[in-house]
C-alpha cells in the first residue's frame, strides 16, 4: 500500500521516547490556527512510498533507537491514511522495534469505534494531542469539533493503550486556569497516560504561511512565558 509522505526525519527526539525515526505524512483535516505544518495539510499532494519503502528506510535506523526508541508516524493526520499506517506498522513491529502514532485523533468515528482497531493492535503508544478541551474553543482554535477526540482518548484507555497526552500552550487561547484544571480532570479519568507533555506555542512555522500566502492565524500572538508554562505543568500534573 502507498503513503503520500511530506518528509522524514532520521533522529527525533520529541516525538515520543528516545531515538526515533519519524515519518510525517501528508495531509490533515484540522486547521489548527498554531500549526506550524500548513505545508502537511493538503491531501492528495507529496510524494507517494510504499509501506515497505518506508520501513526498509526507517529500519536502516534500528540500531540508533536507543532508549525505548523506535518509529513514530506525525503528520498532517496519521489516521487519515490509517491503511497504508497499519502496514507500515505490522512491517516495523515484525523486525521488533517499538510503533508511536502522533496524532490529533480528529478522525475517530464515535459511531464506527472499530475503524482504526487495526492499526492500533500494531501500534505501542498515542501521541494524542487534545488541542482544546473546551468544545466551543476547540472548535474556533482548529475548525473541528472535539467530541469524537476526547472519546477516542476514552477509546483508547477502555482498550488499555498507553498514551501519551500533549497539549500546545497559547496564551489567551489555551493557557486559561480554568480550561487547564477541566483538562487535568478529564486526563484523571483515563487509566493507560504514561505522561502529560506542555508544549509551548512558538512562531517558527510563521515563515512557511507567509510562502504559502496563508495569513497567520496567531499574528502578534507571543509564546508563553517560563512562568505560564511551569504554571500549566503543574495544573496538569506534569513530573519535572
Ligand atoms: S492537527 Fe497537527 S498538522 Fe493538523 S492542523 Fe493541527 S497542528 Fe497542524
Amino acid at each position: 500500500m502507498e503513503g503520500y509522505i511530506h518528509s522524514f526525519e532520521s533522529f527525533g527526539t520529541v516525538d515520543g521516547p528516545g531515538i526515533r525515526f519519524v515519518v510525517f505524512v501528508q495531509g490533515c483535516p484540522m486547521r489548527c490556527k498554531y500549526c506550524h505544518n500548513p505545508d502537511t495539510w493538503t491531501f492528495g499532494t507529496a510524494k507517494k512510498y510504499t509501506a515497505e519503502e518506508v520501513a526498509k528506510n526507517a529500519l536502516r535506523y534500528k540500531n540508533y533507537f536507543t532508549g525505548g526508541g523506535g518509529i513514530t508516524v506525525s503528520g498532517g493526520e496519521p489516521m487519515a491514511q490509517a491503511g497504508f499506517v497499519t502496514e507500515l506498522f505490522s512491517r516495523i513491529k515484525a523486525a521488533g522495534v517499538s510503533t508511536a502514532l502522533d496524532t490529533s485523533g480528529a478522525m475517530f468515528d464515535c459511531n464506527d469505534v472499530h475503524k482504526f482497531d487495526a492499526l492500533l493492535a500494531v501500534t505501542d503508544l498515542v501521541l494524542l494531542d487534545i488541542k482544546h478541551i473546551d468544545g466551543e474553543r476547540h472548535r474556533e482554535l482548529t475548525g473541528r469539533p472535539n467530541d469524537n477526540i476526547l472519546a477516542f482518548a476514552r477509546y483508547l484507555s477502555d482498550m488499555g493503550k498507553d498514551m501519551w497526552i500533549r497539549h500546545v500552550l497559547v496564551p489567551g487561547i489555551t493557557d486559561d486556569d480554568k480550561y487547564l484544571t477541566d483538562l487535568a480532570s478529564f486526563i484523571k479519568t483515563l487509566k493507560t497516560v504514561r505522561k502529560v507533555e506542555v508544549l509551548p506555542y512558538h512562531t517558527m512555522g510563521v515563515v512557511k504561511y507567509a510562502s504559502l500566502g496563508i495569513p497567520y492565524p496567531l499574528d502578534g500572538v507571543q509564546p508563553p512565558s517560563a512562568e505560564r508554562v511551569l504554571n500549566a505543568k503543574k495544573i496538569l500534573g506534569v513530573i519535572q
